[in-house]
């Protein structure tokens, strides 16, 4: 029988959901200098999309959000070692966006001036240069490509690792197989949580919950637009071309397929555009049959050595790919004192950020990690429908919730 949690009667702040959001959230939370900080995880640290990941970490964005989201990960996870004596595995591969057509030649190179401004290190690459920093990848079928040196790759089981010991080292009380069931608001303000072991009295909520958040929300009260869908992960056999001076990270945009090293091979995932969203955990193999022929005109050697592992996970995504931070909207408006964060199924590259930034809304009510204003659950209609316009560089998310 699995062992049973005691949940404290009062907190100065429940965080919802033991994945990377909330966990790093109740750490940064802690270290704001809030003593009770409790983590309520329904399953065990990490067992949604958290450990599952690729890991890939590009500041890269479509949008000022996304850009600054990155380049705060990015420093978080370059200095963990130093704050915490424990790290996520950040490597600093470099990061390729190729383009295969003028339009997206276009757009690259506004967006680069748009990241430039911001503090980012990205540039733009002729096509042969790419060739010759791209040794594995096949020659001439580019017209050059966006690349940022610091954009890189995090292991997310050491994340899940380096955010257990991070919270546990910090004296968050981390309350495992315990689920939240319900929120409790009197006159507008929260003033504590239901949990399956129990209510406890607090002043302060943060909802999390990757690809269950809109479930979370529904038990809260609060309508939350955020979905899931299949994301499929192979690891290849180690071959010399996939040595890691050989094998900057690439996005394929149009595709949605992306790589980085891995164990002496490459790692590539994938979304399937078509496919309806809605909680997806069997891999498939037509699928990837089909991306398979892309990926082998890309890097030529994947379509000659075998897998060594493949996965399919339910990401969590938005409807316009960007991130939902601001304050929980229940039928009555905003809840003071409760939050809501969610990466949109960018929780390696851009989660430190969203953790630090709920945390600062929740403790103080501001943020300087980003601007929020247009974030928050205000920007959607009762359909789900976001009025902002979808970060540009995502994978091919649906833009709907509901299958
Ligand atoms: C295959 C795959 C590859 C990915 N690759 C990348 C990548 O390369 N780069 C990138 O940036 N992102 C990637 N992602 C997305 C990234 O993993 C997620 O954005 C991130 O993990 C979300 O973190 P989270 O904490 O919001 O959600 P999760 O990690 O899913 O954590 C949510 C937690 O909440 C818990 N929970 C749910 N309901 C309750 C409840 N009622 N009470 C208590 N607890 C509850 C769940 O059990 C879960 O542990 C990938 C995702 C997948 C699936």
């Amino acid at each position: 029988m699995a062992p049973v949690t005691t949940v404290p009667r009062t907190a100065d702040v429940v965080v919802v959901g033991g994945g990377t959001i909330g966990a790093w959230a109740a750490w940064f939370l802690r270290r704001s200098g809030l003593d009770e900080v409790v983590l309520l995880e329904r399953e065990t640290l990490g067992q949604g999309a958290s450990s599952r990941a690729a890991g890939m970490v590009r500041a890269q964005g479509g949008t000022e959000a996304a850009v600054r989201l990155g380049m705060f990960s990015r420093e978080f996870y370059a200095g963990q070692q130093d704050l915490l004596g424990i790290d996520s595995g950040f490597v600093a591969q470099g990061y390729f966006m190729p383009c295969f057509t003028d339009p997206e030649v276009e757009q690259a190179r506004r967006r680069i001036e748009m990241q430039r401004a911001l503090g980012l290190e990205v540039r733009w690459v002729g096509s042969d240069e790419l060739d010759a920093m791209n040794p594995s990848m096949a020659p001439g079928q580019t017209l050059g490509s966006s690349y940022a040196p610091g954009d890189g790759y995090i292991d997310p089981p050491r994340n899940v690792l380096a955010y257990t010991a991070a919270v546990l080292g910090a004296g968050v009380r981390v309350c495992e197989r315990t689920a939240f069931t319900g929120l409790l608001v009197e006159g507008g303000r929260v003033s504590g949580v239901r949990t399956s072991a129990g209510e406890v009295a607090t002043p302060r909520v943060v909802l999390t919950g990757g690809p269950g958040l809109a479930a979370v929300g529904r038990a809260a009260g609060v309508r939350i637009p955020a979905g899931g869908a299949r994301h499929q992960v192979v690891v290849t056999e180690a071959h010399p071309d996939f040595a890691p001076e050989r094998l900057p990270m690439v996005f394929d945009l149009a595709s949605g397929i992306y790589w980085r090293p891995c164990e002496g091979g490459v790692l590539w995932g994938m979304s399937n555009p078509e496919e309806a969203p809605g909680e997806a955990t069997e891999f498939d193999t037509r699928y990837f049959e089909l991306m398979r022929r892309r990926m082998a005109a890309l890097l030529p050697t994947t379509g000659k050595v075998g897998l060594r592992k493949t996965w399919a996970a339910t990401i969590d995504f938005t409807p316009d790919h960007l991130p939902i931070l601001g304050p929980a909207i229940g039928p009555d408006g905003p809840i003071e004192g409760a939050f809501v964060a969610a990466a949109g199924g960018h929780g390696m590259m851009w989660g430190p950020g969203v953790s630090q930034a709920v945390a600062d809304l929740t403790v103080s009510g501001t943020t300087d990690v980003l601007d929020v204003s247009d974030l928050g659950l205000d920007r959607f209609d009762e359909h789900g429908r976001s009025r902002l316009e979808p970060d540009p560089i995502a994978l091919p998310f649906p833009e709907v919730t509901q299958r």
